[in-house]
């Protein structure tokens, strides 16, 4: 039989994890010696070197030299466009200071607001594009990206138009969320800036369609449920999906909000009583943890993942980078899943690709190794996959394809 040709062979990796297993058993669909051929971007097939060069000839071929070889890392909760950056409360955050008290006296998020506000796109631009050369330089090759330093319909919409030039510009797969409900700005009310959000900004996103997905910070003392529920039934209306920060501090009833509305995705969820955990599953709303963010606020609690994984929840993992979580890594998370949820390495893997990809509703085209997926791989410097969450993020990772195209090598970002 005469060998098909194919735009490019990836070959010669030590472990393919391709995450094609059975999710309730530890069984990542392992394929030793494996690699991918792939053509107009999206992968053909994944099997062993050995039967790809007796089934393909690659166009071009590349040989990723005994490293382990992933589907690219996804991450489905950022809040990447902002400006300045808030070391200095870190350091109140250290001696003590809670972070909702430091809410109260107009820092934190607030802070973040006055400085987003005073700079002009393509400020916000430079500094979110060196931002996500860093998330793709650490494997991650889909990213969400929320608005939400803005809480005023031209500061909103500038972010919002920040992450479209994102989307055009960046090589990375970039996922654009609507969070004008993130915070209540300080010249107003939450009750009045929810009537905001609802008859002026949303029409606005929609008009524009800026955005696929809208999220809001259910929490005591910002958005109670009743504001939430009814911004993100304006937000579906509006042609959106809808996320929900649930739970973070306190039982605020934000799974409930997510249950109600079968949202895509529930994230932090560290306060959440068992019975709205129990309801995902009928839902389907995808639980997102956000470790690293528990940690970023030296929180004494964090998500039960244990609980969800018992359950048969597709439990993802993401960064929550923000000035408050200053982690763009998702390996870094990885280490931290391990260590704060007890997270095995399977799960761990399945929560930054497959499950993340739920988290997004993409996992038919994304987040697994796949005929028919778009060719988005990368290939580690460890012996075998079990080294995601034993050793920290540092020069982990060698190669990032996008759709097949080799970006970054050796860790870096090629220009
Ligand atoms: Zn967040």
């Amino acid at each position: 039989m005469p060998r098909r040709k194919v735009d490019l062979l990836i070959l010669g990796s030590t472990e393919m994890v391709t995450m094609n297993g059975q999710p309730s058993e530890d069984d990542l669909g392992v394929v030793e010696g494996g690699g991918v051929a792939v053509d107009a971007g999206n992968i053909v097939m994944a099997a062993s070197s050995e039967l790809l060069e007796r089934r393909f000839v690659g166009r071009r071929s590349v040989n990723v030299d005994e490293k382990v070889l992933l589907p690219g890392f996804i991450d489905p909760h950022t809040h990447l466009v902002f400006e300045g950056s808030r070391e200095q409360e870190f350091q109140q955050r250290i001696q003590g200071v809670p972070y909702m008290e430091i809410l109260k006296g107009h820092g934190g998020i607030l802070e973040t607001v006055n400085k987003t506000r005073e700079a002009t796109h393509d400020e916000l631009l430079s500094t979110a594009v060196s931002r996500l050369d860093t998330a793709l330089e650490a494997g991650t090759t889909t990213i969400e990206v929320k608005s939400g330093y803005g809480l005023r319909p031209y500061d909103e919409m500038k972010i919002l138009q920040v992450i479209r030039t994102l989307r055009r510009q960046h090589l990375c797969r970039v996922v654009p969320t609507f969070m004008g409900a993130h915070a209540v700005p300080p010249e107003t009310d939450a009750e009045s800036y929810t009537r905001l959000i609802i008859e002026e900004m949303l029409p606005e996103v929609r008009r524009t369609g800026l955005a696929q997905f809208c999220d809001v910070f259910c929490e005591q003392g910002v958005f109670d449920e009743k504001q939430s529920m009814s911004i993100l039934k304006a937000a579906k209306q509006a042609g959106l999906a809808t996320k929900i920060h649930a739970d973070e501090f306190t039982d605020s009833n934000g799974a409930r909000v997510a249950n109600k509305l079968s949202s895509t995705s529930g994230d932090h969820l560290v306060h959440t009583p068992a019975r709205e955990l129990e309801r995902m599953a009928a839902t389907g709303v995808t639980p997102v943890v956000l470790p690293s963010s528990s940690q970023s606020l030296l929180a004494k609690e964090y998500a039960p993942a244990r609980e969800l994984l018992a359950l048969g929840l597709p439990v993802a993992l993401g960064t929550d980078f923000s000035p408050a979580n200053w982690t763009l890594s998702q390996v870094a998370v990885a280490w931290a899943a391990a260590r704060e949820l007890r997270m095995k390495a399977d799960e761990i893997l399945r929560g930054i690709t497959i499950n993340a990809a739920m988290a997004l509703g993409m996992e038919n085209q994304v987040g697994s190794l796949a005929p028919k997926k778009i060719a988005d791989l990368v290939t580690l410097k460890v012996p075998n996959h079990k080294w995601v969450s034993y050793a920290h993020s540092d020069g982990l990772i060698d190669k990032v394809f996008i759709g097949g195209r080799l970006v970054v090598d050796d860790g870096k970002k090629l220009v």
